[in-house]
């Protein structure tokens, strides 16, 4: 995205750490105050009510706030995430929904016809939207890295179960040549209406149909492919791209390679989990790098060059004269990339470590001995 975007935290206006409740009623706040019912025509109050509620649908969802942490904006750039933000998508419809209903009234009980303008068609509670378009679950796989594959970034391929429509029934689950009947139960509505008595009164019930399942639709004949489920199963491989300084834990997003979805609506997302493999020298925190060099006492005390082993390969480094055991040195910049800008990077800590020799040829025991005498030890 060219344009400029503001921190999503800061739109609703919550600190970083903000618990769900607090970015919820952050937003149902602005919600309220900029929502096109309350300002007719007013762009501005629009272009508002659009970007709260884009940083809300992002920070509402835990997998998609732990991504929007780590990367940014740049989390949902070409992957149709929050910068694709539709809000008559089901996806936010499903989201929205909960607020919608409790700002504006909604449910059946109620009996509230929805809201009108803006989105159009909110319409009741969850139950309602049983036939209208839903996004597909997400799914979620894992790849395991080597530490250098995580630091530098890699192409990878995961193969998953993929879900799609059967070919033979078009997804309807029934046998070629039939068509779903309308449920006679419900008449097709996906739901019962049932009315109690309780200390208020008569009140009304609804509850999903146990004959459709709340589809509106009961299959007489099962398509023999698809057994009735209207979807077979492959194995399907994707190619990943790991962003170089990716972390242990961290997940890629693939947009739509996910679950697919019911009644016309989006197939969900493949979450990449990555498992990054330890590295026998080198330990990983964050951006930055820490190992351990070993140094002979001589070169501890004298001083002078030592090769030490880094991300980049094996660099230079001069030992200063009377260096002490568990001194720490920074090697800046050969750490490892940040996901948010590709061109920081950390820094590569090391641990110098005086060995004392366990086994010493004649010379080299003379040597120390003349030493010793020199420090005027007895
Ligand atoms: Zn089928
Ligand atoms: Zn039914």
């Amino acid at each position: 995205m060219a344009e400029t975007k503001r921190d999503y935290y800061e739109v609703l206006g919550v600190p970083k750490d903000a618990d769900e409740a607090a970015i919820k009623k952050a937003y149902r706040a602005l919600a309220k105050k900029y929502h096109p019912d309350a300002n007719p025509g007013d762009k501005e109050a629009e272009a508002k009510f659009k970007e709260a509620s884009e940083a809300y649908a992002v920070l509402s969802d835990a997998e998609k706030r732990k991504q929007y942490d780590q990367f940014g904006h740049a989390a949902f750039d070409g992957m149709g995430g929050a910068g694709g933000f539709d809000p008559n998508s089901p996806e936010f419809q499903d989201i929205f929904g909960d607020i919608f209903a409790d700002l504006f009234g909604g449910g059946f009980g109620g009996g509230f016809g929805g809201f009108g303008g803006g989105f159009g068609g909110f319409g009741g509670g969850r139950s309602a939207r049983t036939n209208q378009p839903m996004r597909g679950a997400s799914v979620r796989t894992s790849v395991r890295l080597s530490f250098e594959e995580a630091v530098f970034g890699c192409e990878k391929e995961v193969t998953v179960n993929y879900r799609e429509e059967c070919a033979d029934c078009h997804g309807t689950g029934s046998k070629a040549g039939t068509q779903p009947e309308t449920c006679t139960k419900c008449k097709g509505q996906g739901r019962i209406v049932y009315t109690q008595q309780s200390i208020f009164g008569t009140v009304q019930n609804v509850a999903e149909c146990p004959d459709c399942h709340g589809t509106g639709k009961v299959i007489k004949e099962k398509c023999p492919a698809c057994r009735g489920t209207g979807y077979r199963t492959t194995r399907k491989t994707f190619k990943v791209t790991i962003p170089a300084g990716i972390d242990n834990g961290q997940s890629v997003r693939l947009s739509g390679a996910g679950e697919p979805g019911a009644n016309g609506g989006p197939r969900g997302d493949l979450l990449v989990e990555v498992v990054v493999s330890q590295h026998p020298i080198f330990k990983r925190q964050d951006v930055n790098i820490f190992s351990t060099v070993p140094i002979s006492f001589s070169k501890a005390a004298l001083g002078g060059p030592i090769r030490v082993r880094t991300i980049d390969g094996e660099v230079e480094y001069e030992v200063k004269a009377g260096t002490q055991t568990d001194t720490k040195v920074r090697l800046k910049g050969k750490g490892v990339p940040s996901l948010r800008s590709k061109n920081m990077r950390g820094d590569h800590y090391i641990t110098l470590v005086v060995q004392v020799p366990t086994t010493m040829t004649a010379a080299q025991k003379a040597a120390l001995k003349a030493y010793k005498e020199a420090m005027g030890e007895a």
